[in-house]
């Protein structure tokens, strides 16, 4: 029960706190100071416009140093940062995107090729969006959605200034993406979610969320798979990705893709296996091949991702 206490002390709501404990035991506390604490400074090298050893010879002899992000080529983290790197010309010429280091997880997943046709279903600011298209050396189209205007806005920006060129922005909500006519090859799925895995940015997430949040983003979270696994290839790939820590919102969301859709989950790599038994509930076995990044271990936001394709 001391756990109990010392997440209601730092700030958590009761009903958080019991079902985090519910959930992870001790661990939620190890998880909530984690994420009491900033998270690195992480960025990614633009190889739309230069390549990594030569970015990491500039920023070395400018006296910054960092860390490799394990499941992507061009992501490090700082470890000194002598001024702000965001004032450098290799910043302000889009040479280096900041971009939390969770957030390289579900493009290298997707594994875009050049070439492809792509769809971005949740893309706003574009920090993954412009990660596809360096993938796919801007070559092949990506279709990228998102409703918030002001964060497109931010998008149109954050792709100039990194010289993407393939793609094609839509405010619009991905639910009409059907009316394109288009099947993709792969597809992005970052979807909407209650964000509980970004509390060191969004410490008001701690009391004011409820269940009914979860609830209405598991509600859209499902309306947006189906739609992504209707123009998506026979054999064509959906990444699906939340920074949500909720089961609700991750593993429940993949069992129901299981059980209602001819598709199979593809093993990933980096990060732990999902959660097979979430509050007692059993879920498939396969789950475990989705992903979830955690705070306390990873040193990130807490992340989940699952790799679907379509039969
Ligand atoms: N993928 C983005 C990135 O890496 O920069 C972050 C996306 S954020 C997790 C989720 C986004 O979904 C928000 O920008 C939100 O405006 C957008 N969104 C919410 N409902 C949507 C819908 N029905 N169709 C398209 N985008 C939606």
């Amino acid at each position: 029960m001391a756990i109990l206490e010392k997440l209601l002390t730092l700030g958590y709501s009761k009903p958080f706190a019991e079902r985090y404990y519910q959930l992870w035991g001790e661990r939620a506390l190890r998880i909530a100071q984690a994420m009491e604490k900033p998270l690195p400074r992480c960025f990614r090298i633009n190889t739309l416009k230069i390549s990594v050893q030569n970015l990491v010879k500039r920023l070395n002899k400018k006296g910054f140093q960092f860390r490799r992000v394990p499941w992507a080529r061009e992501g490090f983290c700082l470890t000194r940062e002598p001024f702000s790197i965001t004032s450098t010309p290799e910043y302000l010429t889009g040479l280096i995107y900041i971009q939390e280091a969770s957030s390289m997880y579900p493009p290298v997943a997707l594994d875009p090729k050049p070439g492809e046709i792509v769809a971005d279903m949740a893309a706003a600011p574009g920090g993954k969006t412009s990660y596809l298209a360096q993938l796919m050396e801007n070559k092949g189209v990506i279709y990228a959605f998102d409703v918030d205007e002001d964060r497109l806005k931010e998008t149109r920006i954050n792709l100039s200034r990194l010289g993407v060129l393939n793609v094609i922005l839509f405010h619009s909500s991905s639910l009409y993406i059907d009316q394109l006519g288009i099947e993709f090859d792969k597809i992005l799925l970052d979807a909407p979610c209650t964000g509980s895995g970004t509390i060191h940015k969004n410490p008001e997430r701690k009391w004011n969320r409820t269940m009914d949040d979860i609830k209405f983003c598991q509600g859209l979270q499902m309306k947006l798979v189906e739609k992504a696994l209707e123009v998506l290839k026979p054999g064509g790939i959906l990444v699906y990705s939340t920074c949500s820590l909720e089961p609700e919102e991750n593993e429940f969301v993949i069992q129901w893709v299981l059980e209602n859709f001819d598709v199979e989950l593809l093993p990933l790599k980096y990060g732990e296996p999902a959660l097979t038994r979430p509050f007692g509930i059993e879920l498939s076995d396969e789950i475990k091949k989705a992903r979830r990044l955690y705070p306390d271990v990873h040193g990130t936001s807490g992340f989940f991702v699952a790799k679907i394709r379509k039969l």
